[in-house]
This record gives C-alpha cells, structure tokens and sequence, in this order.
C-alpha cells in the first residue's frame, strides 16, 4: 500500500515482513516513481555496499504497474523500520509523524545536510568512519556506526572504543530482533551503535569507495560548518 506520495516519490509501506534480522516490522520503501530506484540512493555514501534485494523486484514491478493502491493509516500501534530502502529523509519528517509512528527503527545517510537536520529527534546518523562519528556527534545526531575504518585497517577497534560511546548491536551480541530492540531510534537517550560490516557486497574495494566519499562529504560538511550562520542548530 501507498502510505504516502508526491509528485517524483512513493511510500511504500509493506506488513508482515519475515526478515530474520528486523522480525516483524512494518517495512517503508521509499521510492523514486520514475526510476523506481530508492529515493536519494544514488548520492548515498553507502551505495557499493547497500544489501536491499529482498524483495526489491517485486516492489518495482508492483509500484510500475500501478500496483499500490494510496491508503489512509494510522502505525502507532505498529513498530515501523523507517527506510528499508532510499532515505526517509526524502520526505518532510511531518508526513512520519502524520502516520502516527511511536515505535520505530530509521536511520539517514544524509545526516550532514542542514534541512535534515531536524530528523534528530527521530532517526540515527549513518556513519563508516570515526571522522564521521565525531563530527555526527558534534550536530548532536545518535549515531549508527558500521565500521568500516576498522574493516580497512585504518584505524584499530581498540581506539574506537576509546573514542566512542556504544554497543554493538544486540542482534549481533544478543540476536534480538530489530523489533524487539527498537534502540536504532533517534528519539532515544541511549548509547550509539556500532556494527561490524556484513552484506554480500562487502569487499575492500567497495569498502574504500565508501569511504572516500564519506571523506568527501565531511569536508563539505566542515567548510559548511565553518560559514554556518545556524542552520545546523535544529533539535
Ligand atoms: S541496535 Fe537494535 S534496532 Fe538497531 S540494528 Fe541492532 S537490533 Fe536493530
């Protein structure tokens, strides 16, 4: 069903998902209409490395024919994983809240940019370098941290620890379901998260890739920050 659409993107929200990492949440796809690719992927960090298969061709195939019909719903009794594919942050955090979501996962990977900025309250920064987490932390995002330095060699586990405050991942420590943890919420005063990288397109190269434009895009940020006249203050 089509939980919410504008003009260029559609929400798709799919129930009964049998993921054995997220267990039974509601699952949102956020998709560009007419490339019926995940809305802002092509300029994610992440991209190389992203693992949404399952169950991606169906959607497309679905949402191409006019498969979706648009529904009115109310998800605050539902835990809802905000973004299994494309970046919530395509839509005003208003049209989530609209839905009634309470209970959630979501994360952004454009949590550098000043508009999405006010998603702190609601979503955790992706991060793959301890340059990112520091300067994550610094806009005062709760920050989810695969770590992909670490992956590389290019920093130790050890000093990440030292300079960071988190868990691993209980699914990974603990095998709760994302469903059952709910800890991947922004609106949380909990640790942050970190993860070691998995996914069948992990390799060093895509690895590398991934961090150089992380590399890249912190310093954008670090220059946006430097002529910043507040528009990165949002709560
Ligand atoms: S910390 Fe919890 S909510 Fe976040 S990914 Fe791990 S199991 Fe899921």
């Amino acid at each position: 069903m089509i939980l919410f659409q504008d003009e260029k993107h559609a929400l798709i929200g799919v129930f009964g998902s049998s993921n054995r990492k997220t267990g039974s949440m509601v699952q949102t796809w956020i998709m560009e209409k007419e490339s019926l690719e995940g809305g802002f992927c092509e300029d994610c960090t992440s991209l190389e490395l992203c693992y949404v298969f399952q169950g991606k061709n169906s959607i497309q195939k679905k949402l191409s024919r006019g498969g979706y019909e648009e529904v009115s719903i109310d998800l605050s009794k539902k835990r809802v994983r905000v973004g299994t594919y494309g970046d919530p942050s395509v839509f005003p955090l208003s049209v989530w809240k609209d839905l009634g979501i309470k209970k959630h996962t979501g994360y952004t990977h454009f949590w550098r940019l000043p508009h999405v900025q006010e998603y702190k309250s609601f979503l955790m920064a992706s991060v793959e370098t301890l340059e990112s987490y520091h300067l994550a932390k610094q806009l005062g995002w709760r920050v989810f941290y695969n770590l992909l330095d670490v992956y590389v060699g290019l920093v130790s586990i050890e000093q990440v620890q030292s300079e960071i405050n988190a868990i691993e991942c209980p699914n990974v420590t603990h095998e709760l379901t994302c469903y059952d943890c709910l800890l991947c919420d922004g609106s949380k005063r909990a640790k942050d998260i970190f993860i070691h990288p998995h996914g069948g397109k992990l390799s060093k190269k895509n690895a590398l890739a991934t961090i150089q434009k992380s590399k890249e895009q912190d310093q954008a940020l670090i220059q946006a920050l430097l002529l910043d006249q507040g528009s990165f203050q949002h709560a």
